[in-house]
């Protein structure tokens, strides 16, 4: 436990709902462990008290904060400087104070890319299920990775074409959730950005049986969910020996990302998982 003092500095979450948050576990195992005099505490801000509570923030020297549902999009006009990449994103997760005012960027695209970016992903093709704000991420990460073809594949044909219209990737191509069968042989990367599986409805995949069969054996599974750990549908890939990645290593290394912004220190970010798993249950 941090001792907390009269010179500690504070940095914070927020969100509506905010009590789920895993960022105060691993944001404070870091922070103990680093030996820094700062504490990391949740606030929970509905979308009506944004304003007041930035400007409550100012007031009150907060040094930083993560951004979580609802506030990621409606954060943005109230910051005085937004980096490229959460411009690309269209959302803002973290947020720090600087003498020009609030700044933000989006970690989301460093956490998608960690546990994957040593490998040479040029001409490779990625197939991203959902289209929602994770999904933003993802595409950056891929693009950034350098991936030949991006695809992604939604539910709802409006709202694809209109994710589709605000990119302008030349890679990047949008299908109807009809079509998924067309691309899953081809896919080198499969990405699950959609909620489906997450606890409590783990017994779901957002592939059929044969589906997951199509999926080529030295292709790559990754699902965002965390929880449960596997999901089932990297249970459905490491079935078939294919090599599957959770969400998890993602969760830590975007509050890594960010916990280093804030403090400009190296950040242990073998704390930050180790925490997170044994809160979690997994060990
Ligand atoms: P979101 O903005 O609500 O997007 C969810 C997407 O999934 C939407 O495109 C939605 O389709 C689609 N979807 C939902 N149910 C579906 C279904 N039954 N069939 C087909 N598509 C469906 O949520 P998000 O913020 O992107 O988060 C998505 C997931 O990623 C969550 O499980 C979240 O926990 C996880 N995540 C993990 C991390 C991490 O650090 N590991 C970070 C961010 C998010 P419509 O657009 O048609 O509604």
């Amino acid at each position: 436990m941090n001792r907390i003092t009269g010179k500690t500095k504070l940095l914070g979450v927020i969100g509506d709902p905010i009590e789920h948050s895993l960022s105060p576990i691993m944001h404070n195992a870091a922070i103990a462990q680093m030996q820094i005099d700062f504490a990391y505490v949740p606030f929970h801000i509905r979308p009506e008290d944004l304003n007041t509570a930035i400007a409550g923030f100012r007031a009150i020297d907060l040094r930083g904060f993560s951004v979580t549902i609802p506030h990621k999009q409606t954060i943005m006009p109230l910051l005085s400087e937004i980096t490229d990449v959460a411009r690309a994103i269209g959302a803002v997760n973290t947020v720090w104070n600087s003498d020009r005012g609030w700044c933000g960027t989006n970690t989301d695209i460093v956490g998608f890319m960690a546990p994957i970016r040593e490998r040479d992903w040029k001409s490779s093709i990625a197939l991203i299920l959902g289209n929602g704000g994770a999904a933003r991420a993802v595409v950056a990460g891929c693009n950034q990775l350098g991936f030949a073809e991006i695809h992604v594949v939604g539910r709802n044909a409006e709202k694809i074409q209109e994710f589709a219209r605000s990119w302008s990737l030349d890679s990047l191509s949008v299908h109807t959730w009809e079509q998924l069968s067309e691309f899953l042989p081809r896919a080198d990367l499969v990405v699950n950005t959609t909620p489906i599986g997450m606890s409590p409805n783990s017994d779901q995949s957002p592939l059929t049986e044969e589906q997951a069969n199509l999926i080529k054996p030295n292709a790559i599974a990754y699902d965002l969910i965390y929880v449960p750990n596997p999901t089932k549908f990297l249970q459905q890939a490491q079935q078939r020996e294919i090599e599957a990645i959770d969400g998890l290593e993602m969760l830590v290394q975007q509050g890594a990302a960010a916990l280093e912004i804030w403090t400009e220190q190296t950040v242990p970010d073998v704390v930050m998982r180790r925490s997170l798993r044994v809160h979690l249950g997994f060990e």
